[in-house]
């Protein structure tokens, strides 16, 4: 790949990456028999929904606008695709254009199905109404992702059940991991089942949510078919998976060009990126994005601070040894940084958005996308 031309910071998602984790994704739909779509929240690069479309089963929307996203730019390619839309909550002057525009849609509580559910299927007589349910058991290391902690406002409980909606649902959803792996899922199935299956009967499907860490070396795809293949034997249900993370996982990076270089106790460069801006997950969750060709600080001979090109203090990537001195004018390339970033990033302190780009199978850069001015303006007033 050639970047010498290619203006930074540039976000390059590598087609022939994202079809490798579309087709292990649609392995598991055959063998399976699931139907697995894609959660907007994590990827929603919608240049790459030509290819996307061509493998997974539609789209999981968080309101209304990205169920719009994936009525206008995912079922264009794709007729029979999917719009799944969940919201914590709808808003009274968003329910009627969801409602058409959505497949199935998903309440957070009885009171919220209860208090749209006619409207909705006046509006839209073929759409399939679902309340998610929180099984209270997640394995999530970190409480900012994990949606069954303690308070949670995500999902119905036992206790907040309400038997009443059975006339009315056509399946249940519940998303309870986040990066797990498939024995994590065997956990919440477990408990999702001791506490829920008594009302499965009748029921059209079952949605288990997302945080499936699929795509990720090591994950258990096997052992994934065969729970979901007793599972729908078991309950005679069609399962569904919406995972974000799984689709986007190491499909590419994030590129930036190094400003300037200079000492203040240790070596510190400045990048036309920013941590906080267009890597937003690294200073949440937070972890360390790695950098090609680099080493932990003091592995190599040449150690830098990496710092983004805002005026926040910990707007810092970490820091990073190379083999030889990092020169003004070199690019740096953030690996994996497809997932969570671009539906995340920020025009925050001015700074540029980066670009998106396609690098494609055939050796060619698709900048699909740049950013400037008129993005920063247009969101302020
Ligand atoms: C975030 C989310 C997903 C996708 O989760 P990933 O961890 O990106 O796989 C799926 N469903 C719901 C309801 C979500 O909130």
């Amino acid at each position: 790949m050639q970047f010498s031309n290619l203006k930074t910071p540039c976000y390059i998602c590598e087609e022939e990456l994202l079809e490798n984790n579309l087709k292990l994704l649609d392995y598991v739909q055959k063998e399976s028999g699931a139907k697995i779509i894609l959660a907007l929240k994590g990827f929603a690069m919608w240049s790459t929904f030509p290819l996307v479309s061509k493998y997974l089963k539609g789209c999981t929307a968080s309101g209304l606008h990205e169920a719009t996203l994936a009525r206008e730019e995912f079922c264009k390619f794709n007729p029979h695709a999917e719009v799944h839309t969940y919201s914590p909550a709808f808003k009274e002057e968003d329910i009627d254009e969801i409602a058409k525009i959505s497949d199935h849609i998903v309440f957070n509580s009885p009171n919220q199905l209860f208090t749209y559910q006619e409207r909705v299927k006046k509006i839209n007589p073929n759409i399939e109404i679902s309340l998610r349910i929180n099984p209270e058991y997640s394995a999530s290391p970190v409480d900012m992702y994990n949606p069954c902690g303690i308070y949670s406002r995500l999902g119905t409980t036992l206790a907040n059940f309400d038997e009443e909606v059975l006339k009315y649902v056509d399946g249940l959803n519940f998303h309870a991991l986040c990066e797990e792996s498939v024995d994590s899922l065997e956990g919440v199935l477990e408990a999702f089942e001791e506490k829920f299956s008594k009302y499965f009967k009748g029921l059209k499907y079952i949605n288990f949510g997302g945080g499936h860490h699929i795509t990720k070396k090591g994950y258990d795809v096997e052992k994934l078919i065969r729970i979901i293949k007793e599972f729908k034997a078991k309950y005679g249900v069609e399962v569904y998976l919406e995972p974000g993370e799984a689709v986007g996982w190491q499909t590419g990076f994030l590129i930036a060009t190094v400003l300037d270089v200079f000492k203040n106790g240790m070596s510190v460069a400045i990048l036309d990126t920013s941590a906080e801006a267009h890597m937003p997950d690294t200073l949440a969750m937070p972890y360390r994005a790695l950098v090609r060709g680099s080493g932990e600080a003091g592995e190599k001979k040449y150690t830098y601070r990496f710092g983004g090109n805002t005026c926040l203090a910990g707007d810092i990537m970490g820091d990073y040894s190379f083999d030889e001195p990092l020169k003004i004018g070199d690019k740096v390339i953030f690996e994996d940084q497809i997932h969570y970033t671009f539906v995340k990033n920020t025009t925050f302190n001015g700074i540029k958005l980066p670009s998106l780009a396609i690098y494609r199978k055939d050796g060619s850069l698709d900048v699909v996308k740049e950013f400037g001015y008129v993005d920063y303006r247009n969101k302020l007033s």
